[in-house]
Order: structure tokens, then sequence, then C-alpha cells
């Protein structure tokens, strides 16, 4: 079975990257899918994003990076996928995911939404986190790997 796991990703954090790893261990193929939305506005391109994700994934044989627009169950059919991966951390997700899952069902019926918990010391952690760590010059290193802490620092630096 082929996974996808969608998201913004801007930037990807040690929380997303325990969802792939252990997605990756469940499905035969995981496909992290950055969501390209120009009505959003975001620190990192589609492009960067993708770039600090499959840097940090270089460990990992049966994940494909790759960005999309639209519908996800739309980009889900057309690469075979019958699973979109998600994460919960808190009370809060469950609302929004589920939300979101029984919208994704309406539109296709054959694609299930399976959700992985977060890891106990990811349950805080989120990318505008890491940007308001960042942007106020404190370390990230804990919450990101070391190419995105680069990134990062050197966006915030330039700005
Ligand atoms: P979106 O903008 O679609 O919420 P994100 O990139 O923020 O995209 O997250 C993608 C998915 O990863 C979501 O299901 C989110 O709940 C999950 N996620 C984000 N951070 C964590 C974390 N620290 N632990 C587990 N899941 C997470």
């Amino acid at each position: 079975m082929i996974a996808i796991y969608p998201g913004s990703f801007d930037p990807v954090t040690l929380g997303h990257i325990d969802i792939i790893e252990r997605g990756a261990k469940l499905f035969e193929r995981v496909i992290v899918a950055v969501l390209s939305n120009p009505s959003k506005q975001s620190l990192f391109t589609v492009d960067e994003r993708m770039e600090q994700i499959k840097k940090c994934t270089q460990h990992i044989k049966n994940i494909k990076v790759d960005s999309f627009v639209g519908l996800t169950v739309e980009y889900a059919k057309i690469h075979q996928a019958g699973v979109l991966l998600r994460g919960l951390r808190v009370l809060s997700d469950f609302e929004k995911e589920l939300q979101m899952a029984h919208t994704n069902k309406t539109l296709n019926q054959e694609i299930e939404t399976v959700f992985l918990a977060t890891t106990k010391e990811y349950s805080f952690l989120s990318s505008s986190i890491v940007k308001e760590i960042a942007h106020f010059g404190g370390s990230i290193d804990h919450l990101v790997s070391t190419n995105v802490a680069q990134d990062m620092y050197q966006k915030y630096q330039n700005q």
C-alpha cells in the first residue's frame, strides 16, 4: 500500500520526520507531498522545502518527496495511493484532522486517512513554533535537522 503524507512542512521538523520514519515502516512506500498553496504565505519556497525534506530523509529508502497543488485525494488517486498519513499531537489537532478526513472521504471513498500519534517529546512541536523561536534568535537545534536549522538561521539573518 502506498501512503501520501501531505503537509506544508514550512519547515519540516523532527516531529514530521518521526511520522515519516514510522510511516515508512508501515507502508510499502510513503510519498511526502508538499502542498503548494499560493494563498498562504510561507517562509520557504516549495522547492526549498522539498530539498530540506530530501536531505533529512536520505536514510529512508522507501520514500519519495514531491509537491502538489489542489485536492489531496486527487493527488493520491493519480499516484495509486490508498492512504493519507497524518500526525496527531494535541486535542486541537483532532477536530481539524477529523473534519479533513471526513471531507476527503466524501470526495473519495477508497482512500483512508491513517493517523499516527506523535511521539511524546514532539507533542508540542510545530513549524510555527520553530519559526517563532528562530525569529527571536533562539536555538532550534533540538527541533529540526541540522540542514534546516542552518537554512533558518540564514533566512532570519538576511531579513
Ligand atoms: P498542515 O499545514 O497541513 O497542518 P503541517 O506540515 O503542519 O501541515 O503538518 C503535516 C501533518 O503532520 C499534520 O497531520 C500534522 O498534524 C502533523 N504534524 C506536525 N507536527 C507534528 C508533530 N510534532 N508530531 C506529529 N505530527 C505532526
